[in-house]
């Protein structure tokens, strides 16, 4: 399809519109370093990304992760800073790592925009765009987001947590596309996973476009934006 025809455009939120400032490696590392032996950066972020991968896998694809434990996202987040420290073999309690970095992170003052992101939501909110937020997290993004000043073109905003389904499940997608109104097929999703984003919204019958600030996918058949930007040509 050409980009004239899309009635909505639908965003993911860590890698595409935030990162985190400090990074989680550098957050992790303050942290973990006030509790005992002290660490740095460079040692977490190996780690902190070992441990996500194993976390992802002992969840069912398709269902939200921190609804996959009796005790919900706190008990996940717990199995988590618990992976990590038995990776660093690091003495901190682990439940009051755990008090301190979900404080950390639910400050919205960690939490940055790329470059361009207000003025492009902003901009294709202007053009009559019906704009939703898609994204994989806890229940803590939608505070996140109003600190931020983000949330007040966003029509919906599907927090995998509040809704039992993630990424890149068709499910998380349809329901979205049903509460704007918008049949798939005169969507976009733009995104910064090839997984969860780009395969799950071209699976959901959407369009999709994977958002490739430093070109690690250059050469392969996704169609790519380098900047929040460059979307506004896309969208036409
Ligand atoms: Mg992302």
């Amino acid at each position: 399809m050409d980009g004239n025809g899309y009635l909505a455009v639908t965003f993911d939120i860590g890698g595409t519109l935030l990162y985190s400032d400090p990074s989680p490696a550098e957050l992790y590392a303050t942290h973990l370093s006030r509790l005992g032996r002290p660490v740095t950066a460079d040692e977490v972020g190996p780690v902190f990304a070992a441990a996500w991968v194993e976390m992802q896998r002992r969840s069912a694809p398709g269902r939200d992760r921190y609804g996959s434990l009796p005790g919900g996202e706190r008990a996940w987040w717990g199995g988590f800073v618990r992976e990590v420290l038995a990776r660093l073999d690091h003495e901190a309690p682990w439940e009051r790592l755990l008090d301190d970095l979900y404080a950390a992170f639910s400050d919205s003052r960690v939490w940055r925009t790329f470059p361009g992101a207000l003025e492009t939501v902003a901009e294709l909110a202007a053009r009559g765009l019906a704009l939703a937020v898609i994204s994989n997290w806890d229940r803590r993004l939608p505070a996140i987001l109003r600190g931020l000043g983000l949330d007040a073109h966003f029509r919906v905003i599907t927090v995998s947590s509040l809704v039992g389904v993630e990424k890149p499940a068709t499910g998380i997608f349809a329901r979205t596309l049903a509460e704007l109104g918008v049949p798939a097929g005169r969507a976009l999703h733009v995104g910064d996973s090839p997984l969860e984003d780009y395969a799950g919204a071209s699976q959901a019958g959407m369009a999709a476009a994977l958002i490739d600030r430093e070109d690690r996918f250059a050469g392969q058949s996704y169609r790519r934006v380098r900047s929040l930007p460059a979307l506004l040509e896309l969208v036409g």
